[in-house]
């Protein structure tokens, strides 16, 4: 089945729950209108619908191919990227000073979600050099961004990180590449980067690897990596393209899924370039501050990744949706003289809505998300961008972690659906469920998300923003309570996810301040709780904007301007309050018991 952007979600949770008038109100955005936000949508939907999605079979069955160093990609990709590139896509988001078009991240998260629901696997290589044009944009110099940035917008040449070595995985202060200073201000990389991702293939001319590296006299640790670009081929004074440059591709990644990705192991200084031994690399910003650099592409790529479990979810669910209308088996409950479509049963109603409640609920956290990193750039009030800065980074793990987390349960579900054929590669769920088992694993584990939440967003400004988030969703209870006190056909729908909302915060605040007692004197019994507390700082986000979306459908209802999109959504947003939302005090249980359970936890896990 092809996939359909589901254009009617994303306009709701655009217009109505992430405040997309408020961030084309801000400076810098005056230009972009709500129609040419429509237009771009219905642009970007056509596009992937008819041009991404139809390879997303073919990459899964035909992978990147290597030989002797040079890369294939999957047949019908380099066609579609030279459209993609034509198409303006890659400059959406970037400044209009290098040829972008600089439109907000609210609505290149949309985009974003089409195009990875259409083809995960040909669309990591723009989602990687979005994040090195957002390096560069941020800590280049001018110099830099003018060589490098409007070719990667233009699609001519494309973008890799290059952080992960064979003993550098979470783990970035293991780092080993060297770098070492030449006479003219350039350095010599050497050393062996694994896991690439498009480190090498033959959709661009030019390949810019953002590569961490340690200079010889650099520090011990996180404090002494440095960045670099190190270009496939070197550019010339007139941005032409120069000698082939000493980093190699020595082979490709057999992996469990998103095949059209090709993975790459890249050699650096293996001397058989044109510029002799040592991978020639261009310092970014100043030595031994390569990570905190680093963490500016890594924040876009996470939240981008979380966009990728929203997208993977998507097309497990719309797959899903058809296949249990389809197919027939069993009576209905009541009693029917044939087969019914299996969407009767209440158990497949179940599967169908658990997947479309996360999926629409990860979708509205990572919206809001995104607007909240526009107005944190560009309000004219220091003290919104400060505030909205904090809920940003305070929403990206959780993006990142709970929407990834929530596609590996939901393309699971998908192929549950599908019965013994979810199980066999022709139907495709089971691409689905191979290729989002990636997501939780790559730009930091789960338990990287988690440890991040923890450290830098619970403990570093002593529950602030989750307090703060906590008063607002309180707010919001109010507000279906009294709704579910007045009149109408919600009244039942609202009180249980007044209800349940409620219990959830609860639970939510109890292991708030469970980590933020223990922080001192019972670190292993905090972090023993860490993945199941972010994802209960996810259900309990992902609960939030779905009961704030129950309120505006029931006020539609109310007043007569409802439809048959209102009532789907107001029946997805109870049940996930009936059926999600109580997980976030089984969650809380994981957290609060930690400090009893971490003493059993050494002996239960020796080997
Ligand atoms: C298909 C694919 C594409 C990739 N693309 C890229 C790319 O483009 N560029 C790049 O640089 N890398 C890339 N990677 C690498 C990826 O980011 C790493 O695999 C990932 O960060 C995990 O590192 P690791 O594999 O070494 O696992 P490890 O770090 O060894 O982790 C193993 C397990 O231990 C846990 N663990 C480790 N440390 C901690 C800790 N401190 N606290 C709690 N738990 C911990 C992890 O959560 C995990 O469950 C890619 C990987 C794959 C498979």
């Amino acid at each position: 089945m092809s996939y359909r952007a589901p254009t009617e979600d994303i306009r709701f949770v655009l217009n109505e729950l992430a405040d997309l008038d408020g961030v084309l109100a801000l400076p810098g955005f005056e230009e972009v209108s709500g129609d040419l936000v429509d237009a771009v949508l219905d642009e970007n939907a056509r596009f992937v619908e008819q041009e991404i999605a139809p390879l997303n079979r073919t990459g899964d069955i035909t992978p990147a191919k290597w030989a002797d160093g040079v890369v294939t990609t999957s047949p019908g990709f380099k066609k579609a990227f030279n459209e993609f590139a034509q198409g303006g896509w890659q400059g959406l988001l970037h400044e209009q000073e290098w040829g972008g078009q600089g439109l907000p991240k609210l609505v290149g998260a949309p985009v974003s979600e089409n195009m990875n629901a259409a083809n995960l696997a040909f669309s990591l290589c723009p989602l990687l050099t979005d994040g090195v044009i957002e390096a560069l944009t941020a800590v280049g110099t001018k110099e830099q961004q003018a060589l490098y940035i409007p070719p990667m917008l233009q699609g001519r040449w494309t973008g890799t990180m290059n952080l992960t070595e064979p003993q550098a995985g979470s783990d970035l202060a293991l780092v080993a590449t060297k770098a070492v200073k030449q006479d003219d201000g350039t350095y010599r990389l050497s050393g062996q980067k694994i896991f690439i991702t498009y480190g090498e293939h033959d959709l661009a001319e030019n390949i810019v690897h953002l590569v961490l590296a340690r200079t010889p006299d650099a520090p011990k640790g996180v404090k002494g990596i440095s960045l670099f670009i190190v270009p496939k081929f070197l550019v010339n004074s007139d941005a032409g393209l120069g000698a082939r440059n000493d980093v190699w591709c020595a082979s490709l990644e057999h992996k469990l899924g998103i095949h059209g990705s090709p993975t790459a192991v890249l050699l650096y200084g293996s001397g058989k370039g044109d510029v002799g031994s040592g991978a020639i690399g261009y310092l970014v910003g100043e030595e031994n501050r390569g990570l905190e650099y680093m963490f500016i592409m890594m924040n876009a790529a996470r939240y981008a990744v979380g966009v990728q479990g929203i997208a993977i979810s998507e097309r497990a669910l719309q797959h899903a949706t058809a296949y249990a209308n389809d197919r027939l088996q069993g009576q209905a409950l009541e009693g029917s003289k044939g087969p019914v479509a299996i969407a009767n049963h209440p158990d497949v109603q179940r599967m169908l809505l658990t997947m479309r409640s996360l999926t629409e609920g990860a979708r509205a956290v990572a919206y809001v998300a995104a607007a909240a990193c526009d107005k944190s750039r560009r309000d004219p009030d220091s003290g919104v961008r400060a505030r909205n800065k904090a809920i940003y980074e305070y929403l990206v793990p959780i993006v990142k972690g709970f929407a990834t987390e929530s596609s590996v349960e939901i393309a699971s579900l998908g192929v549950q659906i599908h019965g013994g054929m979810g199980y066999i590669e022709e139907t495709g769920a089971a691409q689905y469920y191979r290729d989002a088992r990636i997501l939780p694993i790559y730009e930091g584990t789960t338990a990287i998300q988690a440890n991040d939440f923890i450290g830098r967003k619970i403990l570093r400004d002593g529950g602030a923003v989750a307090r703060a988030l906590s008063a607002e969703i309180r707010s919001t209870v109010a507000e279906l309570e009294e709704a579910a006190a007045g009149e109408g056909p919600d009244t039942d729908g609202l009180a249980l996810i007044a209800r349940r909302l409620l219990a959830a915060v609860g639970a939510y605040d109890n292991a708030c301040s469970f980590i933020l007692k223990n922080a001192q004197e019972g670190l292993r019994a905090v972090f023993l709780g860490s993945v199941p507390f972010m994802m209960l700082a996810g259900v309990v986000n992902a609960g939030w904007q779905l009961a704030r979306a129950a309120l505006i459908c029931s006020h539609r209802s109310k007043a007569g301007t409802g439809s048959s999109f209102y009532t789907r959504k107001f029946a997805t947003s109870v049940f996930f309050a009936a059926h999600i939302l109580p997980r976030a005090e089984s969650l809380s249980h994981a957290v609060l018991e930690g400090s009893v359970t971490i003493r059993y936890m050494n002996a239960a896990t020796e080997s």
